[in-house]
């Protein structure tokens, strides 16, 4: 049985959503990318949505949004993909990790406000000798879920930070009701063809704030203000413009978000059903706070006594493609070269990332293959 470790849900209605735009004059800057913008703030409520060509863009344009520069000191997250941290480091702003919570695998809000009580404590061994005030959280919606955003709003409240929330894992999960990437100040969604839908590349910022939407605007479309002609840029800016065929597949791929979730939703409960039995398999924890989970990925965790790079290697020689998730952001070469991190400096996260194993995941695949997976994965954890 080929299994995969993730695949696009598309269908044949999102491939003709790309056929029609290239039989067309215009792949940029189009009607497609205005009407992918429609479907965000009407799904999500959010008052402006600003597309571009990746998370990671959308990050960045929040960072500068929110006036981070350098030296400024930022919270957020070692458990993450590593361009939450990364979107801070392109303006050479500090990023101060504080530890997660052990069952959700989120931004642990008592250490947040720690550390936004005590920084100089939280500041890293090295490369923050000269730094400014703290001046922002960026908490990220691990796997789906999102993190616990009423304690950070509140955090942030006290202390007049601004909070770009990273839901880039989380596009259509719910925290008490409400919508991810709804919940800070800006939320950014993405799009490669891991994600919940795919454009192929690109990303979505959504906020409420006029101002900071027309100065995102302007800068993923290099530096251009409203009334700038091609050749007059107000801004420094950048080229993060969206595509017209990723917008008009993003579109098409928004008409059925619904179905995609659910059918992802599906495919997590299989898992559930079977990996509950497994000793030694631990399976997601979903908070009460988390209404609606949308699942990104499905990371199992194993019992400390067993290798799990060892269960890695025997389940990819049996054709089932794992992945560690995630490998903590502080340990990553760049950032202990800059920063001086150490193992250890970040306990919860590192044992995370010791212990999960993300397992082939989409909503494309069928009860048969997650029965499969299963199976191996029962037979390879035997006797460990
Ligand atoms: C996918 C992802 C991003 C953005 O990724 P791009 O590949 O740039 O679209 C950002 N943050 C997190 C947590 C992600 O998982």
């Amino acid at each position: 049985m080929k299994i995969s470790m993730s695949s696009p849900d598309l269908n044949e209605a999102d491939r003709q959503a790309v056929i029609n735009v290239i039989n067309t004059p215009i792949l940029s800057m189009g009607q497609h990318t205005a009407d992918f913008e429609k479907a965000f703030c009407e799904y999500t409520g959010a008052k402006y949505a600003i597309s571009v060509n990746s998370g990671t863009a959308g990050l960045h344009l929040c960072v500068r949004a929110a006036g981070i520069g350098a030296g400024d000191l930022v919270i957020t997250t070692p458990f993450s993909f590593v361009a939450s941290t990364n979107a801070l480091l392109f303006e050479n702003a500090i990023p101060i990790f504080v530890d997660i919570d052990p069952r959700t695998g989120n931004i642990n809000p008592e250490l947040v406000a720690e550390a936004a009580k005590n920084i100089e404590k939280y500041l890293p061994r090295k490369g923050a000798e000269k730094h400014g005030d703290l001046k922002a959280l960026l908490p990220v919606d691990v796997f789906g879920q999102p993190a616990d955003m009423d304690a950070l709003n509140q955090i942030a409240q006290e202390r007049g930070l601004t909070v770009i929330e990273d839901s880039c894992e989380a596009l259509g999960a719910t925290y008490k009701g409400k919508q991810a990437g709804t919940l800070g100040n800006y939320g950014i969604f993405a799009f490669y063809p891991n994600k919940q839908i795919t454009t192929g590349e690109g990303g979505v910022i959504i906020t409420n704030n006029e101002r900071d939407a027309n100065f995102m605007r302007a800068l993923r479309n290099q530096g251009r203000a409203p009334g700038d002609t091609w050749l007059q840029h107000t801004h420094l800016g950048y080229n993060y413009r969206i595509d017209e065929m990723s917008a008009a597949l993003g579109a098409s791929q928004m008409t059925r978000l619904d179905e995609i979730l659910s059918k992802r939703e599906q495919v997590a409960a299989w898992y559930e059903a079977r990996l509950a039995e497994i000793p030694g398999v631990e399976i997601p924890f979903i908070a009460t706070s988390t209404t609606r989970m949308s699942w990104f990925v499905y990371v199992i965790r194993f019992n400390p006594k067993i290798n799990r790079d060892a269960i890695a290697k025997k389940l990819e020689a049996r054709g089932i493609p794992v992945r560690p998730y995630f490998l903590p952001i502080h340990l990553q070469p760049y950032i202990v070269e800059k920063f001086g991190y150490q193992a250890g400096d970040f306990p919860v996260t590192e044992d995370l990332g010791k212990r999960g194993l993300a397992v082939p995941f989409s909503g494309v695949m069928t009860e048969a293959q997650v029965d499969y997976v299963c199976q191996i994965i029962r037979e390879e954890t035997r006797g460990q």
